[in-house]
């Protein structure tokens, strides 16, 4: 990608509403542009990075056997009305009239519709298990919408439904998923911290937030210190809550090696039984022919939370540090003199040479624009290597290549960089 038709517009200002530093650098890095409060556009830049994290998540996903779909953002109220939520959800819930006077609503979360779904086509329990999930946009009306995408009112979300036939089943369903999140989040480069959770407005009896750490997050974290050692079969129980649910009285939070962090809830996982199946009247037959209503599930995943999430926990006063795996680019290679044949023959090279390999995506800085500047965007942006190709360097034959995470910057030939990574 030629950065000069790249649609990504830098900037220096920072925002005066703009109170952490995701936020500061999602709009300075020029990724979203907000249009209403809590309503932002993704710009290319971040939607390359929704995309990574989107296809982590579907490969991860496509491992326990959950199916991809798409629900729909616009529902009818009558499934609402079915299970009970539609009066109880309350003003989170966009509301909507369409030409005919019907009642619709902007999805806020897709419990009913799945359970609907299901129903349609699962009568016997041999279709169990079922794992559905979709990566959709979800609206709520948030009272107080900040800190950018961290809490918006519209925003992209991974968020999957189960259904077994007992809560046996319903249980190896849940760690099959929980396990699944773990291997999502450590894979984008983040460290989750699983607490356990109150589910709520949903109701059960099984559920897990997963936490990232982070000094600007909006939960505190009480945790056991075993937990950053602890297996993943130990993770579901080892001790840490929120501050919702901490009691600094119960001798069991006593015994504990306590760490006290700030964290942003990127995931969470519920077993809420056979609320929702009953109330819909869900049923499946079992071998002798009883009515049995499925256990259910539902399991979220933030995923534009998680884009500023990652860079709360990963980024410097110059900018974003993106981890490798969900990086909008792997390399950008910069020709700080566009008028010099000798920095432009050198730097199309390079470029020609690595984006020559499907495995990676290169942005080529090929704009004319001062030097301090086209450094300085480098920074902010984040990729992780960065080419820099110089006048006087580029005369002697080599250039500089520069990790953005260490900072470590090494002079080589063209030939070995480009050896670097096709090697
Ligand atoms: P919160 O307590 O932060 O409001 P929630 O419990 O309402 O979250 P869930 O219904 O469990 O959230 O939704 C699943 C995931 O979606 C959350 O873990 C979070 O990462 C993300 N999420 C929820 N609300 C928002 C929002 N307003 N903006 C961005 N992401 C959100
Ligand atoms: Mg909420």
């Amino acid at each position: 990608m030629l950065f000069s038709r790249f649609f990504a517009h830098t900037s220096r200002e920072v925002p005066s509403d703009a109170k952490i530093a995701s936020h500061r650098l999602m709009l300075r890095s020029g990724m979203i542009s907000q249009t209403a409060s809590g309503i932002y556009c993704w710009l290319p830049l971040a939607v390359r990075i929704l995309d990574k994290i989107s296809q982590i998540i579907c490969e991860e996903q496509d491992r326990i056997g959950a199916n991809r779909v798409y629900f729909t953002t616009v529902q009818p109220a009558d499934l609402w009305i079915e299970s009970g939520r539609y009066a109880a959800y309350g003003k989170e819930m966009l509301r909507i009239k369409d030409r005919k006077d019907g009642d619709f609503l902007y999805s806020p979360t897709n419990e009913e519709q799945a359970t609907d779904v299901f129903r349609k086509y699962v009568k016997s329990y041999r279709g169990l298990p079922v794992l559905l999930y979709q990566i959709h946009w979800k609206f709520r009306d948030e009272i107080r919408p900040r800190f950018g995408v961290m809490r918006g009112r519209e925003f992209l979300m991974k968020d999957g439904y189960s259904f077994d036939i007992s809560f046996e089943d319903a249980t190896r369903t849940y760690e099959k998923v929980f396990k699944s999140y773990l291997t999502i989040f450590r894979r984008v480069g983040m460290l989750p911290i699983p607490v356990q959770a109150d589910s709520g407005a949903i109701g059960g009896n099984m559920s897990h937030e997963f936490q990232i750490l982070a000094n600007t997050g909006e939960s505190t974290i009480y945790y056991d210190k075993k937990l950053l050692e602890a297996s993943d079969d130990e993770l579901m129980t080892t001790f840490a809550v929120t501050d919702e649910k901490y009691d600094p009285q119960s001798v069991a939070t006593q015994e504990k090696d306590l760490m006290i962090s700030k964290g942003v809830e990127v995931g969470h996982v519920f077993h809420f039984g056979t609320k929702y199946s009953k109330a819909m009247n869900t049923f499946v037959l079992n071998e002798k022919g009883d009515k049995i209503f499925p256990e259910m599930g539902s399991y979220g995943i933030g995923v534009s939370r998680l884009v500023a999430a990652i860079i709360e926990a990963s980024h410097d006063e110059r900018g974003i540090i993106w981890p490798e795996a969900v990086a909008p680019f792997d390399v950008t290679i910069l020709n700080l003199h566009v008028n010099n044949a000798i920095c432009c023959e050198i730097a199309e090279d390079v470029y020609r040479a690595i984006s020559a390999s499907v495995r990676y995506e290169v942005l080529y800085d090929d704009r004319n624009i001062t030097v301090g500047e086209k450094l300085m965007d480098a920074d902010l942006i984040g990729v992780p290597w960065q080419v820099i190709v110089g006048s006087q360097k580029a005369q002697r034959g080599v250039v500089e290549l520069k990790n953005r995470k260490s900072g470590e910057v090494k002079e080589m030939s063209p030939t070995e960089v480009i050896g670097r990574f096709m090697g």
